[in-house]
Formats: C-alpha cells, structure tokens, sequence
C-alpha cells in the first residue's frame, strides 16, 4: 500500500481524510463560534481557497470515499489558522477556541521520536 503525501509538506498524511472533510469538521467549529454572520461566511470562503494544488494521491479519502487526499492535518491546521490571524477584529477567544477545538490531532502529526531505546 503506498502513502499519501501532503501537496503542502510532502511528508506523508497518516490520516487520510480529504479536505472537504476537514473543512465540514471546520465549519461546525466556525458555527459553534460567536462570530457575526458575515464574518463566518467570509471566513468560509476564505479557508475554501486554501488549498491551490492538485492532489498527489489517488487513494480517497477514509471517510467520504469520493475525494483524495490532498493535505495533512497539520499544514491544513496551521493554513486555518494563518487566515484566521489574518481576518480582522477577530478576537483571540476565537483564536483560544479554534485551537482548543484543533489541537488534538496536531500532536499526531509530529514526527515520532527518533531514539526509544528503552531497554
Ligand atoms: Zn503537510
Ligand atoms: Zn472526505
């Protein structure tokens, strides 16, 4: 079985989900959020053109099965999170939120210690 890479940091996705996916997870965040109306939809927009490249991959995505793959969590995360500082008058609860609600899978994607020599 061959991997998926990442179209942003060519390293290897490890959870195959496409970024349609990704973004639903997003949007009920963004929903759940205090933020006025337009604000939510312009943000919508903006994290929808994020991602320019075509996929690498041919294998789809775990959870939707029509998409591949195109990016790993964590440079969608950080993608997210650059256009979000970028929006003005966002205030930093939703910043705390947004990363509270995120960070979960950040961790997962950090490369595994290289020396676990245990005994
Ligand atoms: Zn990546
Ligand atoms: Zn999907």
């Amino acid at each position: 079985m061959k991997n998926e890479l990442c179209v942003s940091c060519y390293e290897e996705i490890t959870d195959p989900i496409c970024l349609n996916c990704n973004l639903k997870h997003f949007d009920l965040w963004l929903k759940s959020t205090e933020l006025p109306k337009n604000k939510k939809s312009l943000i919508k927009n903006k994290t929808k053109s994020i991602i320019s490249k075509e996929s690498l991959n041919e294998e789809k995505c775990i959870l939707c099965k029509k998409n591949p793959v195109e990016i790993c969590f964590s440079c969608l995360f950080s993608k997210i999170k650059n256009t979000l500082e970028k929006s003005p008058h966002l205030d930093g609860d939703v910043l705390e939120s947004f990363d509270n609600s995120f960070n979960y899978s950040t961790h997962l994607e950090e490369p595994a210690p290289l020396m676990i020599n245990g005994n």
